[in-house]
């Protein structure tokens, strides 16, 4: 499978001087100006993309894939991620989470919808572990899950400063995080230990001890709705320029944002002036958790779930609202998580490199294309491919 992709302003996710580029099978093949063996190869799929800026396929790196939510009685369980639901919203590659439950949900189904979602086209992954602890693992501890399931990168989400906390002291959280690392580096995968934080006013703390306390650094965490509340937000600033990788989470209400959340383009700014280089930044959507839904008049209406495409209009608004570059801010959701994480094939445009993109519109910002994995999964803003299931749904 060929595709030529032509006259786009290509965004790596730092701007480049190519405008075309070439995927053969999964990969980025080339990139330049003007493709050589455009007229020899047969069946090339070709993409005007004038107008449009092409930017490495986003990174959803904290979403409930299978459901999550729960917590107001079974009928609250929030159903499976959709495979639209991710590309239409640009993300190409997904980190699955389990969540408060993990009496009627485990990583082996996890892992399972990872493995699903890679055979409709995108790529996936999936943490070990929920708010519960001790942490319930598949082979009887933490490193052997790393080292032996391919698709488990790291271990989370483990919640602290929360009332569904398990509410771990800081020994156990150290030993989590030990485990992950030496998993992590037995299996060359990242081995961090994502954080659910809450609203508790015992805030990062624990993480921090652990670090001071410990061999272990901060990089070894990502803490995540870090912007759910004024203060927190404050001590992940901090956090952050002490060497800290932090999540921040966009899928939100307006009623949540008039309560104090801090919204992820605003918080992006501030973290930026702060001197915290974007390199540890990352935005998740939370996608397919369970939301509250309001009125007009800020009333609860029932319950809704949070959206991936809440990803890119973060980034979007980081750019519109705040003047953020967008090579600076697009690094939220493509190289930094690629990083963190290690998934040393996504999160950039270059040759050799998974051939993960998104067209969007030079103006709007609005989404056009989706490419994961070479293949075409939205054009047009509308999807092209559907996952197994949502063709009969149509
Ligand atoms: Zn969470």
């Amino acid at each position: 499978m060929f595709l030529l992709v032509e006259n786009a302003d290509i965004y790596a996710p730092e701007k480049i001087e190519a405008r075309d580029i070439f995927t053969a099978g999964e990969r980025f093949a080339w990139i330049g100006n003007g493709f050589p063996a455009k007229s020899t190869l047969p069946g090339i799929e070709r993409i005007d993309a004038s107008g449009c800026l092409l930017l490495p396929g986003f990174i959803d790196n904290h979403v409930h894939i299978i459901g999550g939510g729960g917590e107001g009685s079974f009928r609250t369980r929030t159903p499976e991620i959709t495979l639209t639901e991710l590309t239409t919203a640009g993300v190409t590659s997904v980190v699955g989470v389990l969540g408060t439950d993990a009496v009627t949900r485990h990583t082996a189904s996890l892992v399972a919808k990872a493995r699903a979602l890679e055979e409709e086209g995108v790529s996936a992954w999936a943490m070990l572990g929920s708010y519960q602890l001790p942490v319930r693992t598949l082979t009887g501890n933490i490193q052997d899950d790393l080292v032996l399931v391919d698709k488990l990168i790291g271990v989370g989400e483990v919640a602290l400063s929360d009332h569904r906390s398990s509410q771990p002291v800081k020994d156990e959280l150290a030993r989590i995080a030990a485990a992950a690392r030496v998993g992590g580096m037995l299996s060359g995968k990242g081995g961090i230990v994502n954080v659910h934080m809450g609203d508790g006013p015992r805030g990062l703390s624990m993480i921090k001890a652990v670090a001071q306390e410990t061999e272990l650094t901060l990089a070894q965490f990502l803490p995540t709705h870090v912007n759910r509340n004024p203060d927190l937000f404050a001590e992940a600033v901090e956090y952050a320029a002490a060497g800290g990788h932090v999540d921040l989470t966009t899928s939100t209400t307006p009623v949540f944002l008039a309560e104090g959340e801090v919204k992820c383009s605003a918080g992006l700014k501030r973290l930026l002036d702060a001197g915290v280089p974007a390199s540890r930044i990352s935005f998740s959507s939370d996608g397919q958790g369970s939301m509250p839904d309001f009125d007009e008049k800020g009333r609860f209406k029932g319950l809704t779930i949070g959206r991936c495409a809440s990803l890119w209009g973060e980034v979007a608004d980081s750019v519109k609202d705040e003047g953020i570059p967008l090579e600076t801010a697009l690094q939220v959701i493509t190289s930094s998580p690629a990083d963190h994480y290690r998934l040393p094939r996504k999160g950039r445009v270059a040759e050799g490199l998974d051939a993960d993109f998104v067209l969007v519109d030079r103006d709007t910002l609005a989404i056009r294309t989706v490419v994961a994995r070479g293949r075409v999964m939205v054009k047009d803003g509308s999807p092209v491919v559907f996952g197994t299931f949502e063709r009969n749904s149509q």
